[in-house]
């Protein structure tokens, strides 16, 4: 592991395989008796490692990176160890407190005050789906019992992220119950749009219930107007979610505060850590001003899980759909006490920095066009012309081995998307992927 991680950046980041060709290289049955470690050990390296796509690598530029740290594995690896349960607080004090502790120390560090009820989730998906039902709960708490009532209307803007839509999906919302808002020239949320769209609802008979803000959309990084949308949420009595899994990260920043100003008025909001914090997947921490709400959606104790009753024992299988939790504090716990707050700051900057120079660059050259404003460390650009001279450049580039850009379609147009997250990439690697691009398009 020491080894992979002091070199990760030697392999191709997308791996020369087909499709199947793991599977066929592989037996179809387990082995009837075991086999010596080193055997185990020796497959690992001659057949999975090829087959990966390195996220690790400081070439990986593709999706919000989950690069996992030094400090981040040890946990991992110690969590593992200890393999607790964490459903209740009897299961597993440790688990639980230390899920409280770390919460805090996250939430504190992007600036915000007080200490909201947090719980980690696995990723951002199944954090919103909860922070749905939960304002589903709200809204109708009749339908826990009896099942979806019609007419439940959940606004989140056309930027947001599929997860948003899936959760609905998942809750019996329905998708044609989700508006998706239109966004302005720089992809946020419009408020006119969606105080309108509410109203319209309203007076068809309709039930508006949830609102889904995204601090840090999937492709272009953009934030939409937090406390313009609480002010609509506040005056409709709506549930306010904020979705900040990539972006929230860049708060420990005091200098990037500002992208978070407005989520203190949400009834939940979410981050993950696993994406820009160095802590390894999975790891999504949500938050909620409502924790009674949301255990009023979840909460059904079997008589063989009850306990007595303890206000400071946080039964966390009350608050959603898993019963066994895993210890995902404890990454958490290391990479913020290895690095401290300052120190991950440090690193997000220069992310930022070196997002911010490319961009510059990117102007500067009269071949290319940047396609989306550039707030944190993702930069969506393109070489002026067609869609297929697009594709076929970024397939150039990551068929280099060296960099795994990806892409995303911004008014029907295909661009080029290069996001900057890995805690082993540095300006190097940034000006590589730019020198790839160039020559790819020359
Ligand atoms: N929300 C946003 C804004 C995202 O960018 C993503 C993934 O990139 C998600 C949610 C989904 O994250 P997860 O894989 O943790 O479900």
């Amino acid at each position: 592991m020491a080894d992979y991680l002091a070199n990760s950046g030697r392999y191709p980041v997308l791996p020369h395989t087909k499709p199947g060709e793991l599977i066929d290289a592989l037996p179809h049955c387990a082995p009837e008796h075991g086999e010596p470690m080193s055997a185990i050990l020796e497959d690992f390296q001659r057949l999975i490692v090829p087959a990966a796509t390195h996220w690790n690598h400081p070439g990986f530029m593709a999706y919000f990176a989950t690069s996992a740290s030094g400090p981040g594995i040890l946990g991992e690896m110690l969590s593992a160890a200890l393999n607790m349960n964490g459903m209740l607080w009897k299961t597993s004090p440790a688990l639980v407190e230390l899920e409280q502790v770390t919460l805090e120390w996250l939430w504190r560090s992007m600036g915000f005050a007080g200490n909201p009820f947090g719980i980690i989730f696995d990723t951002a998906s199944t954090a919103s789906m909860h922070a749905i039902a939960a304002a589903r709960e709200m809204a109708a708490p009749e339908i826990r019992a009896e099942g979806n009532g019609a007419g439940l209307v959940l606004y989140t803007s056309e930027q947001s992220h599929s997860s948003i839509e899936k959760g609905a999906i998942t809750l019996g919302i329905g998708q044609k119950n989700v508006r998706k808002i239109p966004v302005d020239a720089e992809f946020r949320m419009r408020p006119d749009a969606l105080a309108k769209a509410i109203e319209r609802d309203r007076a068809a008979g309709l039930r508006p219930f949830c609102i889904v803000v995204t601090v840090g959309t999937t492709s272009t990084t953009s934030i939409d107007p937090v406390e313009a949308i609480a002010d609509i949420a506040g005056q409709h009595g709506l549930w306010l979610h904020v979705d900040a899994a990539y972006a929230g990260a860049a708060a420990l920043a005091p200098e990037f505060q500002h992208i978070l100003k407005g989520c203190e008025r949400a009834d939940s909001f979410l981050t993950n850590p696993h994406k820009w914090l160095f802590t390894p997947v999975d790891l999504s921490a949500l938050y909620t001003r409502r924790p009674d709400i949301l255990r009023r959606a979840f909460s059904l104790v079997p008589e063989y899980l009850r306990t007595a009753d303890d206000p400071r024992a946080v039964n966390y299988m009350d608050y959603g759909v898993p019963l066994g939790r895993r210890f995902r504090a404890l990454k958490l716990w290391f990479v913020l006490r290895y690095y401290g707050r300052a120190g991950i700051a440090e690193i997000i900057r220069a992310h930022i920095g070196w997002a911010q120079e490319l961009a510059r660059q990117i102007d500067a050259d009269q071949r290319f066009e940047r396609t989306a404003p550039t707030p944190l460390s993702t930069v969506c650009f393109r070489l002026k012309g067609a869609d297929e001279a697009n594709r076929s450049l970024l397939e150039r580039v990551n068929a280099s081995g060296e960099v795994f850009l990806s892409h995303t379609m911004l008014h029907d147009q295909y661009c080029l998307r290069l996001a900057i997250g890995n805690i082993g990439t540095t300006r190097e690697h940034v000006q590589r992927a730019w020198e790839l691009v160039q020559t790819a398009a020359r």
